[in-house]
């Protein structure tokens, strides 16, 4: 097991359309057990292949029960691999913040229920229905696949107002 290196915002990288898993094979377990100790190490309750610098399309989950104060760590794990929302109803706002979008949180707007079909870690189809905190978690993550942070998320005027803020964080860290 390996620790990734989490990618920071603006790493292009993070534009990546994540390729599908051809078949859930050792080297994409192994990516799911050094993902799943990543996202802990980094106290996220989520992680996507593309954070770590991996085109493929797998994400990894571990979302607190809601109104739940002492963390559980593994008691909601999922990795899921070549996830598709195959329904999405409702709406709702929730602060998002990204471990690879350090220091800025922000209201984004998602489908407050969720559907989502994949492959469990053993290359098993599984399907997830979700709602809450774990429905914003999975849409989050899933973007992540297709090259999308939560802050593309923003209406235009927020947005530039969130990457004035990263581009001063990221020159001053740069200048240190
Ligand atoms: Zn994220």
């Amino acid at each position: 097991m390996l620790l990734l290196e989490i990618l920071k915002y603006p790493d292009p990288f993070l534009k990546t359309k994540a390729s599908e898993v051809k078949s859930v094979e050792s080297e994409v377990k192994t990516l799911i057990a050094s993902m799943i100790e990543t996202m802990y190490l980094a106290k996220g309750i989520g992680l996507a292949a593309v954070q770590v610098g991996v085109a493929k399309r797998v994400i990894v989950l571990d979302v607190p029960d809601e109104n739940v104060e002492e963390r559980q760590k593994g008691k909601n794990l999922v990795a899921l691999v070549n996830p598709v929302i195959v329904k999405a109803e409702g709406e709702t706002k929730y602060e998002e913040g990204c471990l690879s979008v350090p220091g800025i949180t922000a209201d984004v707007m998602r489908a407050s229920t969720v559907a989502v079909r994949a492959l469990d870690r053993e290359g098993s189809p599984i399907q997830i229905e979700a709602t809450g905190l774990f429905a914003i978690a999975l849409q989050h993550e899933i973007d992540h696949l297709d090259g999308v942070l939560f802050i593309d998320r923003l209406s235009r005027l927020k947005r530039e107002i969130v990457k004035r803020k990263l581009k001063k964080a990221f020159e001053a860290e740069r200048a240190l």
